[in-house]
């Protein structure tokens, strides 16, 4: 059997003949060969977003047929980003028949991203509740912590948190039995196991993987499928664990009641253990990440650049990372020092941290008329009817959250309403938030396209 590696210096042999030094150095030579996936598909890891996007546009078609030309029997190259790795890394041998994802046989099929430990995660006040039980949970599963229901924003970590758990039971307590999936493919499997009703092999299976480990983790659980038949394994996996004392970990963008349509009792489940979240880091944190990742890759940078790169990306550490790459491999693409503000400045030109885009009444009342399909005369205008007064009341107590308008102002705009009238619409809404479900989805949900979150 050869080896992906071996399989790609193969490639990049034929890729180096047709290419010039400079983007070979620069994008080529950093990507990483993950697997070939069921034989037909090479999977390359690429750093980072902004050179998966160059990757793509400008050498996809080099690298495929390079690809082709040393392999034929390849007929396809696939580039993921870090936090996908985890799904290809259990078939990591090249040239042979993937394994399943979990064999009682070959326990080392989930492998974790290496680089994803405790050490390499910086603990701050945003993470470090979060990491604190991740700690404990990595040192004695199933025992407090359980279940563990870690949530935050995207990029801020928590993919990192779980595999670091999952890189310490493979150094630690080897024998443990886990599995590592996204929820997305949870469901697909249930989805396959289930699809012939008579197979009741294929149903075991499932329930033989899924219910003898001793840690389940399911990345992204808002992305579980909505379906009765997958909540209901989902709620009947969960129960076996837990009550065998199984330890298990959740992640998700968000805290299970706000994650719509998920049945009442997986939710109480979810929340009877110990919901962890991440937050945003502030700016001291975002520099000691920058830092610890300077002295990962062995770069000696300022703290004046770093405290740049810091103060530009708020929100995502993923894009934090991104941009220090950036800044790395721009400078000596034009022959000057990464120490350089200049350049550094010049590299950054392109970002743009959406989150620091100004909120204006207009982007409010775009977002609310696209969410809930009204026009905007229709919104500031005299109908009473339920279908146009809902969306109406949302605008209203949104544009009274994001802006400092005066009420009367707000009135105003509101078709020449009174400003008793804005009163009343906010806090009937406010009120709501806290009795309806749904409506406080509806409202965070339009939140989040205002803040393009
Ligand atoms: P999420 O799953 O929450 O979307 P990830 O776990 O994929 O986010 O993290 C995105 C990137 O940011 C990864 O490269 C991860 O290593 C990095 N990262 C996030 N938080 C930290 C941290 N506290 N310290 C170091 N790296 C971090
Ligand atoms: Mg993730």
């Amino acid at each position: 059997m050869i080896s992906v590696k071996q399989v790609w210096e193969q490639i990049l042999k034929e890729i180096e003949k047709k290419m010039s030094a400079l983007p070979f150095d620069l994008f080529i030579s950093t990507l990483e060969p993950i697997c070939i996936y069921k034989e037909k598909t090479l999977v390359l890891l690429v750093s980072t977003e902004a050179n998966l996007n160059i990757i793509q546009k400008r050498h996809a078609t080099a690298i495929k047929e390079a690809t082709k030309k040393a392999y034929p029997s390849i007929n396809d190259v696939q580039y993921i980003l870090n936090d996908e790795v985890s799904m290809y890394e259990k078939f990591r041998d090249a040239m042979q028949e993937a394994p399943t994802f979990f064999d009682e046989q070959n326990q080392d099929c989930v492998n974790f991203y290496r680089a994803y430990t405790f050490d390499n995660y910086v603990v701050g006040k945003s993470n470090e509740y979060a990491s604190a039980v991740a700690r404990a949970v990595a040192e004695k599963p199933g025992s407090k912590y359980n279940p563990l229901f870690i949530y935050g924003g995207v990029g801020l970590g928590k993919t990192h948190l779980m595999h670091a758990i999952g890189n310490y039971y493979t150094q630690n307590n080897k024998n443990l039995k886990v599995a590592y999936v996204s929820a997305e493919k949870f469901t697909n499997d249930l989805i396959e196991s289930f699809r012939d009703k008579c197979d009741i092999d294929a149903k075991k299976d499932f329930r033989n993987k899924y219910r003898n480990l001793d840690c389940l983790m399911i990345d992204d659980i808002q992305f579980i499928a909505k379906t009765n038949s997958t909540q209901e394994e989902i709620f009947h996996t969960f129960n076996d664990l837990y009550l065998a004392g199984k330890q298990i970990i959740i992640s998700s963008d968000r805290p299970p009641k706000e994650i719509a349509l998920l049945e009442e009792r997986l939710r109480t489940r979810f929340e009877s253990g110990v919901l962890a979240d991440i937050a945003q880091p502030d700016l001291e944190m975002r520099i000691a990440i920058l830092q610890r990742m300077c002295a990962t890759e062995n770069v000696n940078i300022n703290n004046e650049v770093l405290q740049i790169i810091a103060e530009r990306v708020t929100n995502n550490v993923r894009d934090l990372k991104g941009l220090l790459t950036k800044v790395l491999s721009y400078a000596p693409l034009i022959g000057r020092d990464y120490n350089d503000t200049e350049v550094v400045l010049s590299a950054l030109k392109d970002y743009s941290n959406d989150k620091n885009e100004v909120i204006t009444l207009e982007r409010i009342i775009e977002e609310i008329c696209n969410y809930y399909g009204v026009k905007e005369a229709e919104l500031v205008g005299k109908k009473k009817n339920k279908e146009i007064v809902m969306p109406r009341q949302v605008a209203i107590y949104l544009v009274t959250e994001f802006l400092t308008m005066p009420l009367t102002a707000i009135g105003e705009y509101f078709g020449g309403r009174d400003h008793t009238t804005i009163m009343y619409a906010r806090d009937k809404i406010s009120s709501s938030i806290k009795e309806n479900a749904s409506i406080e989805k509806q409202v965070k949900d339009v939140k989040d396209l205002i803040l393009k979150r």
